[in-house]
């Protein structure tokens, strides 16, 4: 009887850490520490990547217990976990929808969704849901299925005036405008754009990147970097009382993310975290000394994809360069441009000229496009051909990408290999990004969006940032 109760009790702790396991969070800075306990001066034990996938075990105050996929754990500081929303894929149809083992529909079908089946959601990737069925990660194609919010919810907006649509969609008609810092519960969300509550109790939608989930978003919006003006000391607290838990030597890059009483919350390039007076921190440019050439896809004769309203891709990647062109000035950089106007260029010559600058990288920017308007995403490569370092143009490729996908309403379509002209005749680390689709037809509202080109601007300029400090 002892023998069974302890069994009892063995499978009730099993399956109690199994429903703990369940929560996933993802790490909302680049290269941040593991720590081996919930203090900065303990051991480290690993350094993550932006996005990384964690499964949250336990919580003590303000950390996370974690385990990443490759399964080595730590803790982590709950200010670098987001934790996304509870969320199911729902099948509004009045068909059943086949679940399956890939994003497409060559894929084995291991089950269906009846009409008015709900599952949990885990993300979407080449436009397929990612959802968890009978215990496994399978997909359901997104254009069947609708994204529904569990309970409460809260999204915060991040500018003033933001417009509060009656369809999801820059054609609807404004109901009501909001503030940043404004929140409210989300029901759902469609096509990029979240449909929110209002405080009148009815339904409005608003532009998914002009929002987040993350409390942190203060700090998190405008990461400021800054150079240690000599040796410091960095300590666990905000105080010369606190641990000295490591010292960087003076030209140490750092990101700010908080201040308390004239000190600063930094962390480092390699990832470790702790406090500094501010008295020792510099203003810096985080990308002085770095030259850029940046492609903007496409011109003169040949106009690219033209998109579902029958609008040329060479101009909006052009648009979307000079933003992403003053931005990364702004931060120090020097930029070429492969092409100032609306001319034909071809692409070996793109990737020669980055050779002949002797730039530190080359980034061609375009929008997708497919003979099937249900595509969306957005996708970033690199190539690999001529017997190049397989890691030349992918870690260019890599940090813009997770950069790229925080942004709310922006999906996964991959970081790939492929043969591309621009990338391959050059031997300067070359990336290319399809920001989005064209050929879908709310996509490519979003796509033309001043407020949309400007975010993903910013968040394509960290990633370079990100690639530099690596
Ligand atoms: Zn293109």
């Amino acid at each position: 009887m002892k023998k069974l109760l302890f069994l009892i009790i063995v499978i009730l702790i099993l399956s109690i850490s199994a429903v703990y396991a369940d929560t996933i969070g993802y790490t909302n800075i680049s290269d941040i520490a593991l720590y081996k306990d919930a203090d900065y001066s303990s051991k480290i034990t690993d350094v993550l990547n932006l996005n990384t996938k964690l499964e949250i075990i336990k919580e003590k105050n303000d950390w996370y217990s974690v385990r990443t996929q490759d399964g080595t754990s730590g803790w982590i500081e709950k200010y670098f976990v987001t934790v996304p929303a509870e969320r199911y894929a729902a099948n509004n149809t009045e068909y059943k929808i086949n679940v399956r083992t890939s994003p497409t529909t060559l894929s084995k079908t291991v089950g269906q969704l009846n009409p008015g089946d709900k599952a949990k959601y885990i993300d979407t990737y080449h436009s397929w849901h990612i959802i968890e069925y009978n215990g496994n990660e399978c997909y359901v194609a997104s254009w069947l299925t609708d994204l529904e919010y569990g309970n409460s919810q809260k999204i915060y907006l991040l500018y003033d005036k933001t417009n509060i649509r009656n369809q999801a969609s820059l054609n609807g008609s404004v109901l009501a405008q909001g503030n940043r810092y404004d929140s409210y519960d989300v029901i759902s969300e469609k096509n990029g754009w979240l449909q929110i509550m209002l405080p009148d109790g009815q339904a409005g939608y608003v532009a998914g990147w002009i929002t987040t989930y993350n409390q942190n978003y203060y700090s998190e919006e405008k990461l400021g970097y800054k150079k240690t003006a000599a040796d410091l000391n960095i300590r666990s607290g905000p105080s010369a009382n606190h641990n000295k838990v490591q010292v960087l030597t003076k030209g140490s890059t750092v990101k700010v993310v908080g201040s308390e009483n004239g000190w600063d919350k930094i962390v480092s390039v390699s990832g470790t975290v702790g406090w500094c007076s501010s008295d020792y921190l510099s203003e810096t440019y985080p990308l002085s000394g770095k030259s850029i050439l940046l492609d903007p896809g496409h011109g003169g004769k040949d106009p690219g994809a033209i998109s579902y309203s029958g609008k040329y891709e060479k101009y909006v990647n052009m648009e979307v360069t000079l933003k992403l062109k003053s931005i990364l000035e702004s931060m120090g950089a020097r930029v070429y441009m492969t092409r100032t106007g609306d001319y034909y260029i071809a692409n070996k010559e793109r990737g020669r000229m980055a050779d002949k600058l002797n730039a530190d990288i080359l980034l061609s920017i375009h929008h997708n496009s497919l003979n099937n308007s249900d595509y969306f995403g957005l996708s970033t490569y690199y190539n690999t051909i001529n017997y190049k370092d397989p890691r030349y143009g992918y870690d260019l490729a890599e940090a813009i990408y997770l950069n790229a996908i925080t942004v709310n309403g922006v999906y996964r379509d991959g970081i790939l290999d492929r043969n591309y002209e621009v990338l391959r005749e050059t031997n300067t680390p070359a990336a290319l990004i399809e920001i989005g689709f064209m050929s879908n037809p709310q996509e490519e509202i979003n796509i033309h969006n001043e407020s949309f080109q400007d975010i993903m601007a910013e968040k394509i300029a960290a990633g370079i940032v990100d690639y530099f400090n690596n």
